[in-house]
């Protein structure tokens, strides 16, 4: 059993990260930007903000955080990806196909609500984790097409998968930092907490 406090890493190359720093300052939990490789080495939980997927993939290749990020995932450390986030980490991205980072066993569209609807506030449900339905937000979001047999839906909207889960790895389609609610991010953080602290993440 680890007993220091886990560190979170917030990924800093492009997109919303900051809004992400001021959702775990309100949960009182510290955290750094990471924008380099061995940054990363030293966090416990990993945050990819929501953005704009291609232009993060230009920095990973040039930074070298591709592997960096591969790495930390096969530590088995808790990773939570939001939007573009949630892109990148996806085995499958399609609307164009575009390389990502292949850890999590969804195929996911990018922009695939349709152009007339770039953004939209949405009700949707996380039975595991709120009895109440949560606003979410979606920008220019993706929608998850395939989810794979080790992967657990989490939450729905309209219908679709909008939070998953697979071990260690979560994603959102949605901006859960752009709403007050805090439910999703304190669910990512009892997952680090747990992770950290050496309990094995539930693989189906
Ligand atoms: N449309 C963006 C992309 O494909 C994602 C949008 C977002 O992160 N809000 O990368």
């Amino acid at each position: 059993m680890k007993t220091q406090h886990p560190h979170i890493g917030l990924v800093a190359v492009q997109g919303d990260f900051a809004l992400h720093g001021r959702m775990l300052d309100r949960l009182g939990v510290s955290w750094r930007l990471v924008r380099q490789a061995a940054q990363i080495e030293e966090m416990d939980g990993l945050i990819l903000p929501g953005g704009e997927s291609t232009t993060m993939l230009k920095f990973f290749s040039e930074e070298g955080l591709g592997p960096a990020i591969r790495k930390f995932a096969e530590q088995g450390k808790a990773l939570f990806g939001t939007c573009a986030g949630a892109i990148l980490l996806a085995r499958e991205v399609l609307n164009p196909p575009q390389p990502s980072l292949g850890l999590l066993d969804i195929s996911i569209e990018r922009n695939a609500y349709g152009r007339q609807i770039d953004s939209s506030v949405q009700q949707g449900e996380c039975p595991e984790l709120s009895r109440q339905p949560l606003e979410m937000v979606f920008i220019r979001a993706p929608i998850i097409r395939r989810v794979g047999d080790n992967v657990r839906v989490l939450g729905r909207a309209q219908g679709l998968p909008v939070l998953v889960e697979q071990g260690n790895i979560l994603a959102a389609t949605f901006h859960p930092e752009l709403t007050e609610d805090e439910t999703i991010h304190r669910y990512f953080l009892k997952k680090v907490k747990d992770l950290h602290a050496g309990n094995t993440p539930e693989r189906r």
